[in-house]
């Protein structure tokens, strides 16, 4: 995104203080828009959940319609479905509980990336006590007015056409097969990435990590692989201009079987459950059956605007803006903003990094929202003296300063140094298990 804002900054000199000026009237008369959805699955394992709550209260009890906010999420579970399940029941409750209350709606929409990434991985380290097995890809979705935050692990994808009809990737693709940087991770923690060998020494297959072969670099649960398999998810957040766009977040079965494309051209015009059914339809024509095939096909509309939407203006001409250029250790601001026309999709943040240290380091001022003596993770409360300063400062007996946070408790400190590959993992077995995801 940074090279198309530079792009439309060159292609459009305007007046940084005009755009401002008008983008603060128009968002102050923007109302908040309408947000329609459907979902369809076809079922071969049963390991596909999904979770659709549209009536969420950032602040617990608060009436008002500028409260809510709604959440769509996707598990695709594997060797089993306790990690999807367990997810799909306690993930929202462990984001929320890592949001600090009393925040303006900005404050909440800022403290969102880093609630996502201690919600992901205190969900992954409780899941730990109760099943070895087991684990799940998810692509969860929150939709706040036009501000739509996405958070991913596994290869669930969410992508988004905006109605001005410009694609745009908001999940990651956690494949060991198509991230580089993500293998060169596990490698370097303990895990052993290859392919399937078959008799003779030719190579088959999607790259794979052992034990287990997992094809997927990120996830909750998993622990029988090896927790280098982290939970860490890659968050990005978008605000939609008022004209709205549509949103699909499908499992596998239909990524491996249709492209982004295709998928919302055959279902372009049709209301979002008629489109989510179509694209299933779609998808098990081209492949059959072979996997859970679940889709969510989420509109977001002008107030009032009767579906189906209208065709995007530029409709089918496969604009992707691809968001992923950047590297993933870098995480994006404001900064580049101020001369992108308000009409368009506007990138607000995206980071990637699968380290606990980068993704819960927030920036002044979002840090002063966070409690300090709280464990960042499992947000338990720290007596002074005993968190852990998540920069590796030591904890030498010299008192601790609020600089040196945020903190980790004792337990998290644990999971996170497993996660980097400086302990072993929990229970680690060398069991193989032949085509699980
Ligand atoms: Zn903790």
């Amino acid at each position: 995104m940074a090279a198309a804002a530079a792009s439309v900054a060159r292609e459009r000199p305007m007046v940084p203080l005009a755009v401002l000026l008008r983008r603060e009237i128009t968002s102050e008369k923007m109302e908040r828009p309408d947000v329609l959805h459907g979902q369809a699955s076809q079922s071969k394992k049963g390991e596909d959940f999904t979770l659709l709550e549209t009536d969420c209260r950032r602040v617990p009890g608060d009436r008002d319609a500028d409260a809510t906010f709604s959440v769509f999420a996707l598990f695709d579970g594997h060797n089993g479905s306790g990690a999807a399940t367990y997810a799909k029941e306690n993930l929202l409750d462990n984001v929320l509980s890592a949001i600090p209350s009393d925040l303006t709606r900005e404050e909440w929409l800022a403290a969102l990336p880093r609630a996502l990434v201690a919600g992901f991985v205190k969900t992954d380290k409780e899941f730990q006590t109760k099943a070895h097995t087991s684990g799940t890809t998810v692509t969860f979705v929150i939709i706040d007015g036009w501000v739509v935050t996405v958070a991913s692990v596994g290869d669930s994808r969410c992508i988004l056409e905006s109605a001005e009809g410009s694609v745009y990737y908001l999940s990651a693709d956690h494949r060991l097969d198509s991230d580089e940087e993500e293998v060169e991770r596990i490698t370097v923690s303990g895990g052993e990435v290859g392919r399937l060998n078959i008799v003779g020494g030719t190579e088959i297959g999607p790259l794979r990590c052992w034990p287990g072969g997992l094809c997927l670099s990120r996830s909750i649960g998993d622990m029988d692989v090896g927790e280098f398999i982290v939970p860490v998810p890659h968050v990005k957040q978008v605000k939609l201009s008022n004209a709205g766009g549509r949103l699909i977040i499908s499992s596998d079965g239909v990524w491996d079987a249709l492209t982004s494309e295709v998928a919302l051209n055959c279902s372009r015009g049709l209301p979002a459950y008629v489109a989510a059914h179509q694209i299933v339809k779609e998808a098990v024509q081209v492949k059959g059956l072979r996997d859970d095939t679940t889709c969510i096909v989420i509109d977001i509309l002008p107030p009032e605007k009767i579906t189906p939407a209208p065709p995007p203006k530029k409709a089918g001409i496969g604009v992707f803006k691809n968001m992923f250029r950047r590297k993933s250790s870098e995480s994006s601001s404001h900064s580049d903003r101020d001369f992108i026309e308000p009409d368009v999709v506007e990138e607000i943040f995206e980071e990637g990094s699968a380290l606990l240290g980068q993704r819960l380091n927030t920036a002044y001022p979002i840090r002063s929202l966070f409690k300090l003596f709280i464990c960042a993770i499992c947000q338990v409360e720290l007596k002074p003296d005993e968190g852990i300063s998540i920069h590796g400062i030591l904890s030498v007996p010299r008192k601790q300063h609020p600089w040196d946070g945020p903190f980790l408790c004792t337990s998290c400190q644990e999971k996170r140094e497993a996660m980097e590959g400086k302990r072993p993992s929990r229970g680690s077995s060398f069991r193989k298990s032949f085509g699980s995801e």
